[in-house]
């Protein structure tokens, strides 16, 4: 082990566990502490204030000024109160992760004093210095400005000594340059459409809205062995590094206690987001050796996403109190697992039914089936739009992989749906569907319906987007990703599906159907169509890619090629029927995916260049010479080297091919850089550049087994991997 080496290993080691013991206190006595929810809201608004406030969350009625400036005067007494001084619009750039702007309580006053001061008006809406954030040309078209704009419906809270205040971010004519503001939209757009459908069952619905339980997968390193590997730091992935010879064979993390240096850390982070008012409920070891997975109680969409962003943001300041550093990266080693981020989806009424569950009654479950029909449809439908919301450049690594969900979208659902679908089908004649006299809904071979589902506990790991009993679970979100862009695309295909399943049923009705005998025509038919995206067999094998390449899934895998779907007739009209993106928003996010794409190729590339010619030639080329110099002296001796000279032979070519391939990497970089267009130059850093990445380590992971380990300048994958 080299000497630098040496000392950060033994660093690692040395770092205790932090203490965290709790105030004494049980999480009810903390939770949202640092929140400005209700109960503040009630202290530290008058009524009148708070009614309006509420009435704005709830309904979405606009505020007057005066309503916002007393509210921007309340909110204001409560950050002081709690030690906060600054206040930050916060919002969700394009770049991922969060932004913020702070600013200061108080503003100097005319007589040479200080006043705390924060208006309505800088609640409500201010604008950022928003030229250095990604926006895929809006502003240049348009106009340089863009604006923060309060989002009422998701509470402030307060990090450190800052006062944050969720917002949308905008253009100056109104395009979204954010994940929150379209976000939005697709809530409404699924609220408008589910609602609707909701009134065929019960007249009474008036709301529905959308659900989202996250869980988050992560890796720990300690932050020694991290700050000596550069492209640790720089790119959250490794790039090179010799499998270790253990790592998740035995499947001993899985099941394994949770170290105590790493408990610590959960209780912590714990402990910061449940002041927050994130709802964190469960934790566990993941599958690969310092891999773990926390998740929430699932929450409304659009809290849940705020509350995720947060959460991202929080692990990493906590963690560095550990001396850990958090990595997000879908991929950080290769040859164990890499991370993902579930999101388990669903809508419920505002009459409190779940819509993706099975209810009591039949009619709930006529209702159910309806709504289960209408999203496999959706996702069917738009296959390869729902791949490209997940897709990226750090996902790629992961998707694919015989780990992960397969680069193809597929629907399980489990025998007993498959089931009462394949029944529903198949069913003929009238005599099929009756309805009693209290219009409940009966069919023969399903009329057990309301007792079938008590125990779906099929589960199937393979599958990318699975029925899960009362949700669905979308698995193939990417652990850094903003769980919105996926959100965003299923609300809005759901809602695009549910608005034309109406109009057909209402159309049967107007030619004289009856309602519920036109609901199940369509449900047939779309039960029949949709066909091909229902896949409860292992999504892993090689078999189910060539079946779905002939079910006509979308099988594409080239990440800048995937983005395409976003552009396709279908897509742009869907989203401006919504009224979720306008064209000019859909090529603008797109462009920005492509050009996101090539920089995070383009910074590997980079900083393996750096690494391999500055870190690992001398090495190798040192240990070379070492091995020289013996294989010489042994000639003189008369000794034969035979096996050392091999060594030899051995480094060389390794040291040659590195040298050559990245000389022939830079080169692809120079013509991929000179093309124009976002998209040709992705297609280029995918076709051309992105391969030497794995070209090259290879031949680096080569030299890791033959270079003496006292020389070798990085930490490797057994000392990175196995936390004590
Ligand atoms: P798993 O078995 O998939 O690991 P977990 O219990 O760890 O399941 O996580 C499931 C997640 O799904 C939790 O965040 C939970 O709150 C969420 N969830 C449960 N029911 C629903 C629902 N109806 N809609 C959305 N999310 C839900
Ligand atoms: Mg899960």
């Amino acid at each position: 082990m080299s000497l630098l080496r040496f000392k950060m290993v033994d660093a690692a080691i040395n770092h205790k566990a932090v203490d965290v013991t709790a105030p004494g206190k049980q999480p009810s006595d903390y939770f949202g502490a640092k929140v400005f929810g209700r109960g503040v809201m009630r202290k530290y608004l008058n009524k009148q204030t708070y009614d309006a406030l509420i009435d704005t969350m709830e309904n979405g009625t606009p505020l007057t000024l005066d309503i916002a400036d007393g509210i921007a005067a309340g909110m204001r007494r409560w950050a002081l109160d709690n030690g906060a001084d600054h206040y930050t619009h916060w919002f969700q750039p394009l770049t991922g992760g969060t932004a913020e702007k702070h600013d200061s309580f108080s503003e100097p006053d005319p007589d040479g004093g200080v006043l705390e001061e924060f208006s309505g008006k800088l609640l409500v809406q201010q604008e950022p210095d928003a030229s250095s954030f990604p926006n895929g040309g809006i502003r240049n078209t348009f106009e340089a400005r863009g604006y923060s704009a309060w989002d009422p419906a998701s509470p402030a809270f307060i990090v450190g000594t800052t006062l944050c205040i969720p917002t949308i971010f905008i253009s100056y004519t109104g395009e979204a340059l954010d994940y929150k503001m379209p976000l939005l939209r697709s809530i409404s757009a699924i609220d408008r459409a589910a609602t609707e459908v909701c009134r065929y069952f019960d007249k009474s619905v008036e709301r529905v809205f959308s659900y989202l339980g996250w869980e988050q997968e992560y890796f720990l390193v300690d932050e020694s062995l991290w700050a000596v590997r550069p492209d640790l730091m720089l790119t959250g992935r490794t790039l090179m590094g010799h499998e270790s010879a253990k790592n998740q064979q035995l499947e001993d993390h899985y099941f394994g206690a949770i170290p105590e240096r790493v408990m610590s850390f959960m209780r912590d982070l714990e402990y910061e987001c449940l002041m927050l008012g994130i709802p964190l409920k469960t934790r566990h070891n993941e599958v690969a050796p310092n891999q773990f997975e926390l998740a929430p109680v699932y929450e409304q969409t659009n809290l849940a996403n705020d509350h995720n962003q947060l959460l991202m943001t929080v692990m990493d300041k906590v963690a560095r109190r550990h001396n850990f550093r958090v990595l997000l990266h879908e991929k950080p080693f290769k040859g164990i697992n890499g991370s993902g981020k579930h999101c388990n989806w669903s809508i419920g009424t505002d009459t409190g039914v779940n819509l993706i569950g099975p209810g009591r009654t039949p009619a709930e479950n006529l209702q159910f089936i309806t709504f289960l029909v209408n999203v496999i449809s959706a996702v069917h439908r738009h296959n390869g739009l729902l791949k490209a919301s997940i897709m990226s450049a750090t996902n790629a690594h992961r998707l694919g992989a015989n780990e992960a969900p397969p680069a193809i979208i597929s629907t399980f659902l489990g025998s007993q749906i498959s089931t009462v679908l394949d029944k529903l089908e198949h069913s003929k004649s009238d005599d099929t569907i009756r309805f009693d006299a209290k219009n409940v809904f009966k069919m023969s071979g399903v009329q057990h319906i309301p007792s079938i589902f008590l125990d779906n506990t099929d589960r199937n790991r393979t599958s990318p987007f699975a029925f899960t009993g009362n949700r669905f679970e979308f698995r193939a979100v990417g652990s850094s990703d903003n769980c919105a862009e996926a959100m965003i695309v299923l609300n809005t295909i759901v809602a695009e599906q549910l608005t034309d399943f109406k109009r057909e049923v209402d159309a049967l009705i107007e030619s004289g159907k009856r309602k519920e005998r036109a609901i199940y025509e369509v449900l047939k038919r779309m039960i029949k169509q949709s066909r091909p995206i229902h896949f409860d067999g292992n999504g892993y094998s090689e078999e189910w890619k060539a079946e779905a390449a002939a079910r006509g899934l979308d099988c594409e895998t080239s990440t800048p090629l995937i983005f395409d779907r976003y552009l396709d007739k279908a897509t742009v009209e869907m989203f401006e029927r919504m009224g979720v993106y306008n064209r000019v928003e859909v090529e603008a996010r797109t462009e920005v995916k492509w050009e996101t794409y090539t920089k995070k190729i383009q910074i590997e590339a980079r900083v393996l260049g750096d690494l391999a010619m500055n870190h690992i030639l001398p090495i190798a080329s040192k240990y070379e010479g070492m091995l020289l110099d013996k294989a010489y002296k042994m000639k003189e001796l008369g000794i034969p080297a035979t096996s050392d000279i091999e060594l030899i032979k051995r480094i060389q070519s390794h040291t040659a091919a590195i040298q050559t391939l990245c000389g022939e990497m830079i080169d692809a970089r120079k013509v991929a850089n000179r093309l124009s267009g976002e998209r040709a130059k992705a297609i280029a850093y995918h076709d051309t550049v992105a391969l030497y990445l794995d070209d090259i380590r290879t031949h680096i992971d080569k030299l890791e087994e033959i270079v003496d380990d006292q020389l070798w300048p990085l930490p490797k994958y057994r000392e990175l991997l196995f936390l004590r």
